[in-house]
């Protein structure tokens, strides 16, 4: 076993996928809201697997330049620098690209040939093709929540992925991560994700995201360093999920009579 793994509870038969994905070549997507344990589990997999991840945070500026690589001056020389994305074909690794529908529409194209049976990458600035080093392997993720009107991604992209959907665990799954990552106590674990599962399925308050596990896992964070439940609550949980002031008092009221 190799030492210091980050913590990872499975919540389904992703590490299985996953496995398969790596031995097979092919590429995998992660979709699912935020905070659901998408990075971790990726951190986790390339540690499994003794493989360097390299992430890339994908946004609205990312371009394929961003990721393959770039001509730099160095002195009197004009000297190409490679990018995330070309060192980890080269070298073997695994390169994650977290938000990827985020990402500018070159940056899909650039993946286009790594996605498939060649499993190269064009740079176009030197006219080379790189052939994938044989451990390289690409991870994305995207959000399909708060795509609407924004960014999609195309079925001819995403058919090129085995896909998994990252959801909120259940109710014993989350209150061992709360446990395991914090050390809070259990009860006050299971009080959090009752708030958390409450919160979820007001549907009606029309939440762009709603409660995650990261935000869970922050109040817990909070309230094991000392400050006080209710209080912990309203800043970890409540604030960062909206700015409505009718929806945070409502909302800070219920979560006053769960904790
Ligand atoms: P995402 O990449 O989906 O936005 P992260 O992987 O950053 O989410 O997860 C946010 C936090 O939630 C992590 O730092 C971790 O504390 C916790 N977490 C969520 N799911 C899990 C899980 N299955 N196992 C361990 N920790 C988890």
């Amino acid at each position: 076993m190799l030492e210091n793994a980050p913590y990872y509870h499975a919540v389904g038969k992703e590490i299985d996928v996953f496995n398969h994905a790596y031995k097979n070549k092919i590429p995998f997507l992660l979709k699912g809201p935020t905070g659901t344990g998408k990075s971790r589990f990726v951190e986790f997999m390339a540690h499994q697997l003794d493989k360097k991840l390299i992430t890339i945070s994908c946004h609205e500026e990312t371009s394929s330049t961003d990721l393959i690589g770039r001509f730099i001056i160095k002195g009197a020389e004009t000297v190409w620098l490679d990018g995330p994305l070309t060192t980890a074909v080269r070298d073997g690794a695994i390169i994650y690209l977290d938000e990827v529908a985020e990402a500018r529409p070159d940056v899909i194209v650039a993946i286009h040939s790594l996605t498939d049976h060649r499993r190269e990458l064009f740079i176009d600035k030197l006219g080379e093709t790189v052939k994938a080093h044989d451990d390289f392997m690409l991870v994305a993720s995207f959000n399909p929540g708060y795509q609407r009107g924004f960014k999609e991604l195309k079925p001819s992209t995403r058919q090129r992925f085995i896909a998994v959907s990252f959801e909120y665990p259940e109710s014993q799954i989350e209150i061992e991560i709360l446990v395991k990552e914090t050390k809070i106590d259990h009860d006050t674990a299971k009080k959090l994700v009752a708030i958390g599962n409450k919160i979820r399925n007001l549907t009606e308050l029309g939440l762009t995201e709603t409660v995650s596990t990261r935000l869970l896992v922050n109040a817990a964070k909070i309230i094991h360093s000392g400050h006080p439940k209710r209080a912990s609550v309203h800043v970890a949980v409540v604030e960062p999920l909206t700015d409505d002031l009718q929806t945070l008092v409502a909302l800070k009221d219920l979560c006053d009579l769960m904790i």
